[in-house]
């Protein structure tokens, strides 16, 4: 999508700090961190939020989440909360999907 944001970070129109790219997806550290790790999963293809996840496209979701726990587990982070915002009530300000992965402090429940 050719005014996405995200869309231009996977084709580099934009620069990011890369933790993890594959053919599937690109991870990279969020630019307002929230947490002392705080990274973004994204799929290389547009999707615009978990509620357009469907059958032809849940097995990038599926791979998202293998490589969360594979970095989690190359950064020796073992408790971490993984977020996603749909829609703006929920705070999405990107709209494309993505997975929020915080952790190195405490953190409280509900969230915000
Ligand atoms: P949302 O608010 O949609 O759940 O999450 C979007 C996230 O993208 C925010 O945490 C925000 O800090 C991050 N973000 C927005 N613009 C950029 C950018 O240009 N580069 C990076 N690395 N993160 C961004
Ligand atoms: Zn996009």
């Amino acid at each position: 999508m050719s005014d996405c944001l995200f869309c231009k970070i996977i084709s580099g129109e934009i620069p990011s700090s890369k933790v993890y790219e594959d053919d599937i997806c690109l991870a990279f550290n969020d630019i307002d961190p929230q947490a002392p790790v705080h990274f973004l999963v994204i799929p290389k293809t547009h999707i615009g939020s978990v509620a357009e996840v469907n059958e032809c496209n849940s097995a990038v979701v599926a791979h998202i989440f293998e490589v969360i726990a594979k970095i989690a587990r190359e950064k020796g982070v073992e408790s971490y909360r993984v977020v996603s915002n749909i829609g703006e009530q929920a705070g999405q300000s990107v709209p494309h999907l993505h997975f929020h992965v915080l952790s190195g402090r405490d953190m409280t429940w509900p969230p915000g």
